[in-house]
């Protein structure tokens, strides 16, 4: 007997939705997921539900249990058959429903601790829903941890609510607030769950104890109504099928298996499947079909149950040929009768190729590498956002050819001679030659701490080649002589800033053109030591800062300095000393920042002073 995993027996035929859950480490995720797969009912197999490969189906009887409380506060329907809830939390799965950059997920949770408020990898989830365009909810977990909670084990949240001491509602709704606040700083309108009026423009929220169930039947009541309501359309039966690889895994007795989630159509015992491979598209034929053996069948000998036929929405396992290179997070598809393969071929190995196009055509910028196209999509996404250039792109682990490819960046940019790595093994001799070379290998399994420790770096970076070029990186300004109050060692000078900003170490000359042969004579006066305003030491002034005048000491140490009164006088205007040297290293990015366009505009007429091309 093979029990088909997914029943859908219903009048509109719709298929069950496919739910995510995610948020920060340690809000309550895998203790939600918990509480929803326990069940009220005493004994027997939890209502029907099922645990799958990657998920657990929830039919809708299980449901109707579990929300009956909602009774007395809502109306409820019950149009499709079921819920399929992925088991692993995060972004990782998440990431890898996908289809074409779309998500497969159809609802997702994002749980956020409400004694917590938003944290990084919450913000996180926020980016990457929306670059997804997945609905969601928020289940704003740990209610029971407001001081002086009174629990009432799964029932549903307004009832509870009701039933609290005036302080634990105003605890509540202060907590709620700032959460909602912090929301809206995300770009995101969020509101109560049952006083959201409007589904399409503000997000839900669910509060929720994870611990007492309290809230667990509202959340899984809005998982309902907003599927069932808002995207009836995406659960409608399809005639083709729609699956992605969630992992590849070696299983004794099986080999290299896949775990799919199939989320719309069939799948039969030796069907023709097509799929991504790392090194090519991969094309065999279904061996088995497996789900895990239900728990009181588990003294039976096998751990899998096999099927001829699966109906979406499931996770379920494949066992097959030649599936060692298959890529997580890419589509499964399977040849029909009247298909082309090789089109088929080409098909999947666009998922991968069609990231791509995120890659920069001029080869500057940064390796990445990720083990799931999902996670590395997601990473291309964020780089994309933080227009960081991206040179190449891989999956799997890193060996040194790929460190090889980012050592192309050392001579044209050091910043970018870095590999971004997500979730994956580095080889040791990858890592050694990384070493030697001086190439950066960032390797981290959370998105947000990647981009941490590269920005680090390269300001770090950036800090050194201020420090390397700071004799260069000269400001443009143009002084007025108001006294000269020391000729000679040292020279010290009353001065007028008329344009531009005077700083500490630039180099000031006078400029004298030659009447006849036009030539320009450059006198070097000396660099900047000291820079005092009314006897006090600045290390900056800029034009229109003081009408005081400026003492300005300046120190030459060739002691060539021109003599005052006979090769320069008050007469002349002086200059801050430009070069092409110096305004190349204003373009740096160590300095680049730092530099105005009224900057920009005075060195273009200094340029003409200076006779530069
Ligand atoms: P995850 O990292 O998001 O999967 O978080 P876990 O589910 O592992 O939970 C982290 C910790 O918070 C564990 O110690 C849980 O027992 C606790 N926890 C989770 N949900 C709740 C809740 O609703 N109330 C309370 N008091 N503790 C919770």
């Amino acid at each position: 007997t093979t029990p088909s995993p997914a029943p859908a027996s219903n009048k509109r035929d719709l298929r069950s939705p496919i739910c995510c859950i995610l948020g920060h480490v340690d809000t309550g995720k895998t203790k939600l997921l918990d509480k929803i797969r326990q069940t009220n009912v005493q004994g027997g197999e939890a209502g029907g539900i099922t645990q799958q490969i990657g998920a657990t189906y929830f039919p809708i009887d299980a449901i109707k249990q579990k929300t009956a409380v909602m009774a007395d506060y809502e109306k409820q329907t019950f149009d499709v058959p079921g819920l399929l809830v992925i088991d692993t939390p995060g972004h990782e799965s998440f990431t890898n429903l996908r289809s074409r950059g779309s998500s497969l997920c159809n609802i997702a949770i994002l749980v956020i601790d409400i004694m917590h408020g938003l944290e990084q990898q919450t913000i996180e989830s926020i980016r990457l829903l929306r670059d997804r365009k997945a609905p969601f909810v928020v289940a704003l977990n740990k209610i029971d941890r407001l001081y002086d909670w009174q629990a009432t084990p799964n029932n549903s949240f307004r009832s509870s609510f009701e039933k609290q001491p005036r302080a634990v509602q105003q605890e509540f709704q202060t907590r709620l607030d700032g959460i909602k606040v912090a929301l809206a700083e995300q770009g995101l309108n969020s509101e109560l769950y049952f006083q959201n009026k409007n589904m399409a423009k503000y997000v839900s929220i669910v509060p929720t104890s994870a611990v007492t169930g309290e809230g667990v039947p509202d959340l899984l009541w809005l998982l309902l109504e907003l599927t069932q309501k808002r995207m009836s359309k995406q659960l409608m039966y399809l005639s083709h099928i729609e699956a992605t690889i969630l992992e590849v895994k070696v299983v004794e007795g099986f080999g290299t298996t896949i775990d799919v989630i199939l989320s719309n159509g069939y799948l039969r015992e030796g069907d023709r499947i097509v799929l991504c491979g790392m090194n090519g598209p991969i094309v065999t034929t279904i061996r088995a079909l497996l789900t895990p053996q239900p728990l009181r069948e588990l003294r039976l000998k096998s751990e899998y149950v096999h099927h001829k036929e699966v109906k979406a929405a499931l996770g379920v396992k494949i066992a097959a040929n030649d599936l060692e290179k298959a890529v997580s997070g890419s589509r499964l598809l399977v040849v029909g009768p009247d298909d082309d393969e090789e089109e088929m071929m080409d098909d999947v190995m666009d998922d991968l190729t069609g990231l791509l196009d995120s890659v920069d055509t001029s080869g500057r910028g940064v390796v990445v590498q990720a083990s799931t196209l999902g996670s590395l999509e997601a990473l291309l996404d964020f780089l994309k956002d933080m227009k960081i250039p991206v040179m190449s792109i891989g999956l799997g682990p890193v060996y040194k050819r790929d460190v090889m490819k980012a050592a192309a960046m050392l001579e044209k940019a050091k910043e970018l001679a870095v590999m971004l790595c997500f979730d994956v093994k580095v080889d040791k001799e990858a890592e050694q030659y990384a070493d030697e070379q001086g190439i950066k290998i960032f390797n981290a399994d959370i998105i947000y701490h990647l981009f941490d420790a590269f920005t680090a770096y390269q300001n770090k970076l950036l800090e050194q080649r201020r420090k390397d070029f700071l004799q260069d990186a000269t400001f443009p300004c143009v002084l007025n002589t108001l006294q000269i109050i020391n000729k000679r060692s040292p020279m010290i000078i009353g001065v007028d800033v008329m344009e531009g900003s005077l700083r500490m170490g630039t180099p000031i000359c006078a400029v004298r053109t030659d009447p006849t042969t036009k030539e320009k004579n450059i006198l070097l006066l000396g660099r900047v030591v000291g820079l005092e305003i009314n006897h006090q030491a600045v290390s900056e002034v800029k034009k229109g800062q003081t009408a005081a005048g400026v003492a300005v000491r300046l120190e030459d140490p060739s002691g060539q300095q021109p003599i005052w009164g006979r090769h320069v006088d008050e007469k002349d205007t002086l200059y801050s000393l430009i070069t092409r040297k110096s305004i190349d290293t204003l373009k740096d990015p160590a300095f680049r920042d730092q530099v105005a366009r009224s900057d920009w505009l005075l060195l273009r007429k200094l340029k003409v002073v200076f006779g530069i091309e």
